[in-house]
């Protein structure tokens, strides 16, 4: 059994009333861990230490911090197997994902530590002689980063990199459903040199938690991951004191596979971003519009990817491709919609079931599963499934599929293989969400910003710019 505290002033601290709460493990639903369950005070000890740290870490330079930071993320390096082994442990994917996790995390917060000492302002020309202006850039305070729990690590990672390089400190509030592996990282990052303070750790029941830290009024910035319902619900609670908000919320994502569209190619995307991690991402494909003249090629690559993947305990079997579904309720609500589907017409192409046998019995185990005939009358297809689960329809004229991939409130990723360069452009203008991936399915990258349009997100994250979302912006104008 492991147990996990919390991260406060750099100590590991239990919660002020020794509450505490259970993480089962997803593979056997036995009881793999115990985390505090962090009260009122514990928020305002947490919200106070990172308060005071913020006054000696914004006023060091970004060449200082990065180096501190670069130095901080070698050390989590080196524990990237303790950690991802954590991940593993409460969230289910296999071992090797979840170490790679770790350390592609370390990479994104180094990216940002160089970034810091990029921010650049301007010297402006004046109207008037005498006049002298500049317009300069100061880290706006202490942040949240309020986390999921599919990316428990990388996400914390996309918000603490810029918080930390801008010169902001940092509470983070893991997903109740991962507080291992997350408190893990931040206790890695201390224990290489991040100033105590500059990183809180505060775990517990997600609404109560969160809402109490949102709502903070120290608090100066609310960076946060997860369903557009909670997205919005942080939202109305920052709006009372005007909080900087940046909020990557739900997807629903479409791939629009055209008649010349290289199929071998398209499918390995396809199973990649609709099975990968259980299909619990906020860039799976959710849903495809194949045309007409390739839609049957593509379903049968499709069936072979399916069914070739491998399902099991992650940890024991380190080479599985898929582990179990993270919670009990997520793999219940990929049940409803293959339900619901089915009731409306759909054909069931493969899977829609747990998988059998007794080493499958207690986990949350859901076979990849492809259905045909999608209609947007099934629930599946307007909202986010957030599990293995993909449903093709058959389209004819192309800019029907384009205006069909539009037609959700969400505008995360879409999805497009073509060879043509005409349709490319034509359907990367017209695709109505902040990214756009033609013929590949390698979303996010540090250096490309993602920003969800509509019920997808508000802000951004990742890439250079995503640095002005911890930053406040001041002009100062002298007359002489
Ligand atoms: P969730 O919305 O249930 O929870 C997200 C976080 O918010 C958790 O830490 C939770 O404890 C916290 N929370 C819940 N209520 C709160 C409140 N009232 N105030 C403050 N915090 C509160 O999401 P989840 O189930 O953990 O994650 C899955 C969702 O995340 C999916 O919708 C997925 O699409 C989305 N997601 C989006 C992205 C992206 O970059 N756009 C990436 C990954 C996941």
């Amino acid at each position: 059994m492991i147990h996990c505290q919390l991260l406060i002033d750099g100590q590991s601290v239990p919660a002020s009333d020794d509450a505490t709460y259970e993480i089962p493990s997803p593979a056997s639903g036995e009881i793999v861990g115990q985390a505090a369950a962090a009260t009122s005070n514990d928020v305002n000890r947490a919200v106070a230490g990172a308060k005071k740290a913020f006054a000696a870490w914004s006023t060091l330079t970004a060449w200082d911090r990065e180096k501190i930071i670069r130095k901080a993320t070698a050390h989590a390096r080196t524990k990237s197997t303790e950690i991802g082994r954590l991940m593993a442990l409460e969230q289910g994917k296999p071992l090797h994902q979840a170490v790679g996790e770790v350390s592609s995390s370390c990479d994104m917060i180094d990216y940002y530590a160089a970034e810091g000492v990029r921010i650049e302002g301007t010297i402006n020309p004046t109207e008037k002689s005498g006049y002298h202006s500049w317009v300069t850039y100061q880290p706006v305070g202490v942040c949240v980063a309020i986390s999921p729990w599919n990316y428990p690590v990388a996400l914390l990672a996309w918000k603490l990199g810029p918080a930390l390089a801008a010169g902001c400190t940092m509470v983070v509030k893991p997903s109740p459903v991962t507080p291992l592996c997350a408190t893990a990282f931040g206790e890695a990052l201390i224990e290489g040199g991040i100033p105590a303070g500059v990183i809180q750790v505060v775990t517990g029941p997600g609404p109560e938690l969160g809402d109490m830290l949102v709502k903070h009024p120290n608090v100066k910035k609310v960076a946060m991951t997860g369903s557009t319902a909670v997205g919005k619900r942080i939202l109305e609670s920052c709006a009372p004191q005007l909080k900087k908000v940046s909020l990557e919320l739900g997807g629903h994502c479409p791939a629009i596979v055209c008649a010349d569209a290289d199929l071998d190619l398209a499918a390995r995307v396809i199973a990649y971003k609709g099975f990968r991690n259980g299909g619990q991402s906020c860039s799976s494909v959710n849903r495809v519009y194949a045309h007409r003249s390739v839609h049957d090629g593509l379903v049968s690559k499709l069936r072979g990817h399916a069914q070739s993947m491998t399902l099991g305990d992650g940890i024991t079997d380190p080479a599985v491709d898929n582990g179990p579904m993270a919670t009990a309720e997520a793999r219940a609500r990929v049940e409803e919609h293959v339900a619901d589907a089915l009731a409306h017409g759909a054909t069931l192409i493969c899977g829609g079931a747990r998988p059998e046998g007794d080493a499958f019995a207690r986990g949350n185990y859901y076979l990849p599963t492809i259905l045909t005939g999608a209609t947007p009358e099934m629930r599946m297809m307007r909202e986010e499934t957030f599990g293995p689960v993909v449903p093709v329809a058959a389209f004819d004229d192309p800019d029907d599929a384009v205006n069909l991939a539009n037609s959700t409130p969400w505008g995360l990723v879409s999805y497009l293989f073509t060879r043509d360069l005409a349709t490319t452009f034509r359907a990367s203008e017209a695709l109505e969400s902040g990214t756009i991936c033609v013929n590949h399915g390698a979303v996010n990258t540090p250096y490309g910003p993602y920003e969800g349009w509509g019920d997808s997100g508000y802000g951004l994250e990742l890439s250079r710019q995503a640095i002005f979302e911890y930053l406040k912006t001041k002009h100062i104008k002298l007359a002489l």
